[in-house]
């Protein structure tokens, strides 16, 4: 896996933006035959895989496997025979191999929320016995809003059970008015950020930024939901303590598909979760009276898990550990660099405000633009067959996928863009009639 310091130096040549290039440069792209590996609908050019990745070809027939064989046929039988007790451990391992990690130090499980509570209460936890006076929770006002909402129920929790102490818990929040820098003082227990942020698509330097919290005596905990799959992590390397995701966007696992929870093999010895559910004990099926956890990374399950959601996720998994992350992120930095320039040359005088980093190492895999009529520009683009989302407040983010995307896609994107700006298409009263998703 490369460093970040390689993108930095890499230089890719400045694309020409004709059609005719693009479509040579498609021809020469060693990434294109992956599309042959998702199933994508006639006419649409796809740009939401940031935030549900389309259906690989192997799980349709997966989840046929699991549901008429596994379970109709081996019922009971399937969780020691098919493998489904095993299933958060073995595909733990094959997401560790996307993210930097090693075996034994992940699971597939829950929900990233779910594993954010965890990993925070983990966190707190150490500090409470290695720096009992740490008690804030550090995040960023920009962080996507259940990271926040999570760690003030965390930080309400304990404070509600610990009223009488005066240990009082915090969560304090990174933004214009309060640098990381300045933030990250005697009183962090743990720095709990976002990788790539799901609104901008800018990337936080998380080998440096672990360094910083460490060095300030804090625990890092890095939410990767933008970023598995979609740029090279390395945690190990970092030297981070704790990591979670999804595995619904980038790692195309499907609607809702299980989260993953990553622990650094330090902490393993001593790490805690009070979410302590009979999957997370030692010897679940001895049914004792009492709790024992688990002495590895299973300690961070809870319940009963998903299975035929959880089956469909290592189909995801698979393509992507075929492709080369390296390959995958000259391709997504290509590819992101021309959606910026065509936007620009195209779409220049509609008023589109670029809030995506356009220096390389800044960046994601996505790329967001304002503009006050955001959400009826999306609606408009999705009903011409280019799916992108719309985030508050006013802005149009564009997810930007190497797996399954090509350079004319992008060039025809923009073309559909500037005739929806040009023709005023979006200022019809339909387009802005909010639905409950957006
Ligand atoms: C998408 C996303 C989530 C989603 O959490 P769920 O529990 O799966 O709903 C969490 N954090 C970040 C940063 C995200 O981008």
């Amino acid at each position: 896996m490369l460093k970040k310091d390689t993108y930095v130096s890499m230089s890719i040549p400045a694309l020409s933006t004709a059609r005719e290039n693009l479509i040579e440069k498609d021809k020469n792209d060693v990434l294109a035959s992956f599309r042959d590996h998702f199933s994508l609908p006639e006419g649409i050019i796809y740009l939401d895989g940031n935030s549900l990745g389309p259906l690989p070809l192997g799980a349709a027939e997966r989840a046929a496997e699991v549901i008429n064989n596994e379970w109709a046929q081996g019922l009971i039988r399937s969780w020691n025979t098919a493998g489904w007790f095993e299933m958060p451990s073995r595909l733990g391992d094959k997401l560790s191999k996307l993210i930097g990690g090693n075996d034994g130090e992940t699971v597939v499980t829950d929900t990233t929320s779910l594993n954010l509570f965890k990993a925070i209460a983990s966190t707190v936890r150490i500090q409470q016995q290695d720096a009992p006076g740490r008690r804030v929770i550090l995040s960023e006002r920009d962080n996507f809003p259940t990271d926040i909402y999570i760690a003030e129920g965390i930080s309400d929790f304990l404070n509600s059970v610990k009223e009488e102490t005066g240990e009082h818990y915090e969560v304090r929040l990174i933004d214009e008015t309060l640098s990381l820098e300045d933030a990250l003082d005697d009183s962090v227990a743990v720095l709990a950020l976002s990788h790539v942020n799901y609104r901008t698509g800018a990337m936080w330097d998380m080998h440096a930024v672990t360094d910083q919290a460490h060095a300030a005596g804090a625990l890092v905990i890095w939410d990767l939901a933008h970023a598995a799959g979609a740029v090279p992590v390395d945690l190990n390397g970092s030297n981070a303590d704790y990591a979670v995701g999804c595995t619904y966007k980038y790692l195309n696992g499907g609607p809702g598909s299980p989260a993953f929870i990553w622990v650094n093999a330090r902490h393993q010895g001593r790490f805690w979760q009070p979410l302590t559910g009979w999957w997370s004990h030692a010897a679940p099926f001895e049914m004792t009276d009492s709790y024992t956890a688990a002495n590895d990374v299973r300690r961070f399950l809870c319940g009963t898990q998903p299975i035929a959601s959880m089956a469909m996720v290592e189909c995801g998994l698979d393509v992507s550990l075929a492709a080369d992350m390296e390959l995958v992120r000259a391709k997504s930095l290509a590819l992101t660099d021309l959606f910026i320039s065509l936007v620009n040359e195209r779409c220049g005088e509609f008023g589109l405000e670029l809030i995506t980093p356009e220096n390389h190492a800044d960046r994601g895999s996505h790329v967001s633009f304002r503009h006050p009529e955001g959400y009826a520009i999306i609606q408009a683009l999705i009903d011409r067959g280019v799916i992108g989302d719309y985030r508050e407040p006013e802005v149009l983010r564009f997810g930007i996928t190497p797996l399954y995307l090509s350079y004319t896609e992008i060039w025809d994107a923009v073309e559909i863009l500037r005739d929806i700006l040009e023709t005023q298409a979006w200022d019809v009263p339909a387009y802005k009639n909010r639905n409950a998703v957006t």
